[in-house]
C-alpha cells in the first residue's frame, strides 16, 4: 500500500507544513487546542464510511452495531462529564449545535435575547449574517463600559420589554466567569427559555474551573474542540424532559448522517477529560491565562475588564495607533499566533479591529507553565513595539522556535 505521501504528495505536503506550523509556533487562539494521537486515530478510522441515520439501536441504517458502541459510549461519557440528563452527541459542530436548540425552542420570528457580538457573542448568537439573525427577533445585551463584565441589569430590563422566547447566554470572547443562576433569575421572571452556550469554557466547566450552567438551563450548547479538546464539533446536553425534541431537531431537523469517526473520537476525547490529568490541565489553563493577563498589564497594556477568570485574554489598543489586524500580522510574524478581535464599543471595522484575543488551551496542553507565560508577555510587547522592524520579528521568530523545541508537540510525526 502506498503512503499518503506518495498517493497525494501534494496533500501530504500542506498536511507536514502544516504540522511544522503548529510545532514551531505558539498557539494563542483562545478556541484551539491540540488533539490526543488517540483522538486523531479515531477520527481517522473507516467509521467515516458508515451512514447511521437516526440513534443507536434506531437506525435507517443495517450494520450499526460497531458505531453504536461508539455512539453510546460517547453519549454517557458526555452526560457523566457533565452530569447531565441527555446528551446528543452528533452536532457537526457548534452552530448546528445552536441551531437545534433555536428550532426546538422557539418558532421563526420569535424574540431572541442574546449577547451582542462586538461585546463577546458568537455569530450564532444573533448576528444579522447569521442565520440566528435573519430568523428570529434579536435583541442584544452587552457589557458594562466601566467594568467590562455582563450588564446584568441590562440583560433583566431587555427581558422585561421584550418578553424573549430564549435567552442565549456564553460568548466566544468574554474573559469572566459568567453568573448562570442569574441569568435563570431573569429568565423566570419573564418566561423565557435558557440556551448556555459554553463552547468556550466547556473544558473548565467539566473540571470546576468554572460554574456549571447544566442545572441553570434548559439547553447546553458546546463545541468539543476548544478547552474540553476534543476533535472539531458540537453536542447538546439537557434534561430528560427535552430529549426528545432536541434529537429530532438534530435529526432529522437539520442534518443527515452523523459522523460517526468525529463521535468515536468525541467519546475518546470525553475519556480523557473525565481522568484526573485533565483536571490538571484545566487548572493550569486558567492559572496561565492568569499570570499572563498579570504580565501584559505589568508591561502596559490595556485588557477588557482588567484581566481575567478563565482561559482568555482581550487586549485593548482603543485610543492607540495600535490596531487588532496590525497587531495580528506583526505576532504572526514573530511565531506567535492570535486573532484580531473586536472589542466592547469598538470603533473600527470587524476587519480592522482595535483588539486581539489571546487563549491558553493549546499552549498549556504542550507543556508551556508560568515561567513560559511571563516569556510570552514579554515578547508580545516586544514585537508590538516592533511592527515595523522586519529584522526584530525574525528574532523572537527564532526565539519562540527555541521555546516550542522544549515543549514537543508532534514532533515524532516530523520525523
Ligand atoms: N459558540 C461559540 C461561543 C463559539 O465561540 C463558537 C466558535 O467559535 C461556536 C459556537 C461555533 O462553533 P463552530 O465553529 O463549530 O460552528
Amino acid at each position: 500500500s502506498h503512503s499518503l505521501a506518495q498517493h497525494d504528495p501534494q496533500i501530504a505536503e500542506a498536511i507536514r507544513l502544516e504540522t511544522e506550523r503548529q510545532e514551531y509556533n505558539l498557539e494563542f487562539i483562545a478556541s484551539e487546542n491540540f488533539v490526543s494521537e488517540q483522538v486523531m486515530q479515531a477520527q481517522g478510522s473507516v467509521m467515516t464510511n458508515k451512514y447511521a441515520e437516526g440513534y443507536p439501536a434506531k437506525r435507517y441504517y443495517g450494520g450499526c452495531e460497531m458505531v453504536d458502541i461508539a455512539e453510546r459510549l460517547a453519549i454517557e461519557r458526555a452526560k457523566e462529564l457533565f452530569g447531565a440528563e441527555h446528551a446528543n452527541v452528533q452536532p457537526h459542530s457548534g452552530s448546528q449545535a445552536n441551531m437545534a436548540v433555536y428550532f426546538a425552542a422557539c418558532k421563526p420570528g420569535d424574540t431572541v435575547l442574546g449577547m451582542n457580538l462586538a461585546h463577546g457573542g458568537h455569530l450564532t448568537h444573533g448576528s444579522p449574517v447569521n442565520f440566528s439573525g435573519k430568523l428570529f427577533n434579536i435583541v442584544s445585551y452587552g457589557v458594562r463600559r466601566d467594568t467590562g463584565h455582563i450588564d446584568y441589569e441590562e440583560v433583566e430590563r431587555l427581558a422585561l420589554e421584550h418578553r424573549p422566547t430564549l435567552l442565549v447566554v456564553g460568548a466566544s470572547a468574554y474573559p469572566r466567569t459568567i453568573d448562570f443562576p442569574a441569568f435563570r433569575k431573569i429568565a423566570d421572571k419573564v418566561g423565557a427559555k435558557i440556551m448556555v452556550d459554553m463552547a468556550h469554557i466547556a473544558g473548565l466547566v467539566a473540571t470546576g474551573e468554572h460554574p456549571s450552567p447544566v442545572p441553570h438551563a434548559e439547553f447546553v450548547t458546546t463545541t468539543t474542540h476548544k478547552t474540553l479538546r476534543g476533535p472539531r464539533g458540537g453536542m447538546i446536553l439537557c434534561r430528560e424532559e427535552y430529549a426528545k425534541v432536541i434529537d429530532s431537531n438534530i435529526f432529522p431537523g437539520i442534518q443527515g448522517g452523523p459522523l460517526m469517526h468525529v463521535i468515536a473520537a468525541k467519546a475518546v476525547a470525553f475519556k480523557e477529560a473525565l481522568a484526573p490529568e485533565f483536571k490538571v490541565y484545566s487548572q493550569q489553563v486558567v492559572r496561565n491565562a492568569r499570570v499572563l493577563a498579570e504580565a501584559l498589564v505589568k508591561r502596559g497594556l490595556n485588557l477588557v475588564s482588567g484581566g481575567t477568570d478563565n482561559h482568555l485574554i482581550l487586549v485593548d489598543f482603543t485610543g492607540t495607533e495600535t490596531t487588532g489586524k496590525m497587531a495580528e500580522k506583526a505576532l504572526e510574524k514573530a511565531g506567535i499566533t492570535v486573532n484580531k478581535n473586536s472589542v466592547p464599543f469598538e470603533t473600527r471595522s470587524p476587519f480592522v479591529t482595535s483588539g486581539i484575543r489571546l487563549g491558553t488551551p493549546a499552549t498549556t496542553t504542550r507543556g508551556l507553565k508560568e515561567a513560559q507565560m511571563e516569556q510570552v508577555a514579554d515578547w508580545v510587547v516586544r514585537a508590538l513595539a516592533n511592527m515595523e522592524n522586519e529584522a526584530e520579528l525574525a528574532v523572537i521568530k527564532g526565539e519562540v522556535r527555541e521555546m516550542c523545541k522544549q515543549f514537543p508537540l508532534y514532533a515524532h510525526l516530523l520525523k
